[in-house]
């Protein structure tokens, strides 16, 4: 299950984050996955729920992950339309596949949590 490791790889980046802006603790994580990021979001739910136990900063926060389609445009007829998996039928022209653009991020939006001074 690859979402462990990248599951391990946000904690990272969200405890930097938190460091650089004083949080003694995260109480929310808000983090975007698209679509076609090849991840599933139930898996990097889980992941977190198993790995934020083992580190104080992030034991009692909250994860919200949100799902964010790519675009998809037809090289035939030039239509867009937002694409949540591969493979997805021109819905205008019916060509397929739609060449997608973009949807294939994963990355930690926004933290919140304590600040160290109060
Ligand atoms: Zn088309």
């Amino acid at each position: 299950m690859h979402e462990f490791s990248l599951m391990e790889q946000a904690i990272q980046i969200v405890k930097a984050s938190a460091r650089d802006h004083h949080l003694h603790d995260v109480t929310d994580i808000s983090m975007v996955a698209g679509a076609l990021a090849g991840v599933n979001v139930d898996a990097l739910r889980f992941a977190f729920e198993v790995l934020k136990a083992d580190d104080p900063v992030v034991a009692h926060s909250s994860l919200e992950i949100t799902e964010e389609a790519g675009t998809g445009v037809c090289p035939r007829c030039g239509e867009t339309s937002p694409v949540w998996h591969f493979d997805l039928r021109c819905p205008r022209c019916g060509f397929l596949p739609m060449e997608t653009v973009g949807g294939d991020a994963l990355y930690v939006k926004s933290i919140s949590g304590g600040r160290c001074d109060g």
